[in-house]
């Protein structure tokens, strides 16, 4: 599978590069639905989004889903000043955001260029700025426009509820590390590309009948929620596997996740995972993520009747500045490849 690593890679960058925080997708939807279509898929859009494709095989129904939704910002209002008061789209602290670069897109289509600043952000003029709690009453969007005013800015056509998009800063080093924002889930959209064009080409003998959901309401709470097909018993979330603190996993790991905030993963499906994992001499950690949901849990409490578990490559600094590593995004390929060719138990 190793061959399948600058695919995935380059699927990851263009992903990246690709705005699309949740409520505004339809770009990474259309990527998606040409990715797909030339490795030879015949993918379809749900009502509310998501990226739905058959990648092949026989016998009891499989469901992979990655999200291709991220976090970002919405304006809230347009101040006096002609700066961008703005709300959140998912969660994160304000001091991830300070000093980035941003994107405002109209609703008609227009982009206008940004940085989201503390208000009043000069070291030379202010002497608390270490002091000062980063919120949304704290910081605001300066446009670059030469704007003094309210009116000034909504003759530009921007106004509430415009979507901001950050930007990714994506970097892939020589030696495999990729840096940017939205690895979150972007990561595992580009793996389970790679996954897709190695079923084709590689005629893996598929164990089950697999499906490749993407979803683009992870980060808002319902992306999983919906958009399945008939005969699916199993479903496993690809998404970024938590790094940090006691956890065992790393950006060069496939992360097997036993439970999160929401609760335990299947038990027979994890274990098969940890198994797996373990036969083939893969890099992995199996850990407890403590601040986590996932659209495995987002389609259990809708209703569906799934086997659930959630895998993904380790991503650090995860919801900043986050970081991963080519080994990971091997370790994850290597495990669905194994899960999707392995006997039923
Ligand atoms: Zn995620």
């Amino acid at each position: 599978m190793e061959k399948y690593v600058s695919y995935v890679t380059e699927q990851i960058v263009n992903l990246c590069r690709t705005p699309s925080p949740s409520g505004f997708t339809k770009r990474a939807q259309r990527y998606l639905i040409d990715a797909l279509t030339s490795l030879g898929y015949s993918p379809k859009l749900t009502n509310k989004g998501s990226v739905l494709v058959n990648i092949g095989g026989n016998g009891p129904g499989l469901i992979l889903t990655a999200h291709v939704d991220t976090l970002g910002l919405m304006v809230r209002a347009v101040k006096s000043n002609g700066r961008l008061r703005f709300t959140h789209i998912g969660g994160f602290p304000d001091n991830y955001i300070e000093t980035e670069n941003c994107t405002v897109i109209t609703r008609e289509g227009k982009e206008f260029s940004g940085t989201i600043q503390l208000i009043n952000p000069a070291a030379h003029v202010r002497r608390d700025i270490p002091d000062v709690k980063r919120d949304d009453t704290n910081m605001e969007i300066v446009l670059d426009e030469k704007v003094k005013t309210k009116e000034d800015v909504e003759a530009l056509g921007i106004s509430a509820g415009d979507f901001v998009a950050l930007d990714p800063r994506t970097v892939a080093t020589e030696n495999g590390f990729i840096k940017s924002r939205h690895l979150d889930d972007k990561a595992s959209s580009g793996i389970l590309l790679g996954l897709a064009k190695a079923v084709k080409a590689e005629k893996l003998p598929l164990t089950r009948n697999i499906w490749l959901l993407f979803t683009m309401y992870e980060e808002v709470g319902h992306g999983g929620s919906s958009g399945y097909p008939e005969g699916i018993s199993e479903m496993i979330s690809v998404d970024m596997g938590a790094v940090g603190d006691d956890l065992e996993t790393d950006e060069y790991k496939v992360s097997i996740c036993a439970k999160d905030s929401h609760g335990p993963y299947d038990y027979d499906l994890t274990t098969r995972l940890i198994q797996l994992a373990k036969e083939k001499k893969l890099q992995y950690a199996v850990d407890i993520y403590p601040f986590y949901g996932s659209d495995a849990e987002a389609a259990l409490s809708a209703g569906y009747d799934y086997k659930h578990g959630l895998i993904g490559p380790g991503v650090a600094a995860s919801h900043g500045y986050e970081r991963t590593h080519k080994e990971g995004l091997l370790n994850t390929l290597l495990l669905l490849k194994e899960y999707i060719t392995s006997p039923i138990l």
